[in-house]
């Protein structure tokens, strides 16, 4: 028996600076592009307004955080502005072995565990056109201060520098073209070598 390729989810690892359009082009990803999956994560912070528990995040308190992480229940987690934020390992697992590809929104610390934990993971990152680009959009949503909008604009300096660990970049110049792109990279990464290394050995087992 083979295990062709298409059998198993692949696991994309999407990260990009605050203001990038991370959470646009995924929008319209799952709108165009079905059927993938999206990661829901925990998170120990507030919710924001609007933001629906189970649908955005699920949103517990830090024991119950630090309970999932001692019996093994988040496949990463990091600490960013001083809240746990992980990814669930039951829901991801599941949806991979049903053939899903599934989709974590993550920032690059938890991207680089994924990476060390899972090779055949596929990671891509979301630039902006120009710096300049990202700093009028960071400054028009108008829903930071001047402040928050300088610490985010460091923390994405520091965070695109990191774009060079990740196998794609997606420009987002304008969302539809984005979309496209992220949906083109995912369906070639399913013949990509690192994610057929099991097929391939395989097929030689056998030769
Ligand atoms: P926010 O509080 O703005 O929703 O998210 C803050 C940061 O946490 C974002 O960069 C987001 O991508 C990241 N994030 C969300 N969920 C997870 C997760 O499960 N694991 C990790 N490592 N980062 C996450």
């Amino acid at each position: 028996m083979s295990h062709i390729p298409q059998e198993h989810g692949i696991l994309v690892v999407f990260s990009g600076p605050s203001g990038a359009g991370k959470g646009t082009i995924l929008k319209r990803y799952f709108e165009d592009y079905p059927p993938a999956v999206l990661s829901v994560s925990a998170t120990t912070r507030a919710p924001r307004p609007g933001e629906v528990d189970g649908v955005h995040y699920h949103f517990v308190t830090r024991e119950k955080f630090e309970e999932m992480i001692e019996h093994n229940e988040v496949l990463e987690y990091n600490i960013y502005n001083g809240n746990y934020y992980g990814s669930p390992r039951g829901p991801i697992e599941e949806e991979l072995s049903r053939g899903h590809d599934v989709i974590l929104e993550i920032e690059t610390n938890g991207a680089g565990h994924i990476r060390e934990m899972y090779p055949s993971a596929l990671s891509i990152f979301v630039m902006p056109p120009s710096f300049e680009d990202l700093k009028e959009r960071l400054t028009s949503r108008g829903t930071e201060s001047p402040e928050e909008i300088e610490k985010r604009l460091k923390r994405g300096r520091e965070e695109m520098a990191m774009a060079l660990d990740y196998d794609y970049i997606v420009v987002n110049d304008q969302v539809d073209t984005a979309a496209r792109r992220l949906s083109e990279i995912i369906r070639s990464a399913r013949w990509s070598k690192k994610f057929n290394q099991h097929f391939i050995q395989e097929v030689l087992k056998n030769a």
